[in-house]
């Protein structure tokens, strides 16, 4: 082998470890991304998972369904500032659910609904 062969196979080699320490840097990177939105995934279901515990909308009769679509409650705000648990009309139970004092009944403390008013 001349030396410029082995100047050209050391370089690919060398070149060759870059790209296999940038291959490996971008499988972590790939890697990482999976896991965080697997994670935020894993997350948001538990939540409902959880408000769902909360409240059983097959248990409620016909009025009491009928008050919270009107109301537009949810299980999940569509607003982060303005969670039931950060509502004056929701008393903490157990965690992750309370109650509400607009429906006399359950509520998810992460929920929602138009009757929505801060806690003085
Ligand atoms: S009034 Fe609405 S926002 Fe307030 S606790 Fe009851 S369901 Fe939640």
């Amino acid at each position: 082998m001349s030396n410029q062969s082995r100047y050209n196979a050391g370089a690919t080699n060398q070149r060759g470890m870059i790209m296999a320490n940038s291959m490996s840097r971008r499988s972590l990177l790939w890697h990482a991304v999976q896991v965080s939105v697997g994670g935020a995934l894993a997350s948001a279901v538990t939540r409902n998972a959880h408000a769902a515990e909360c409240v059983d909308l097959k248990a409620m009769d016909q009025g009491e369904l009928s008050t919270r679509q009107g109301l537009h409650w949810t299980a999940m705000s569509p607003n982060p500032d303005q969670p039931c648990m950060k509502c004056g009309f929701f008393t903490p139970s157990t965690e992750g659910c309370g109650n509400c004092g607009i429906f006399n009944a359950p509520t998810a403390a992460m929920g929602h609904c138009d009757s929505w008013s801060a806690k003085s």
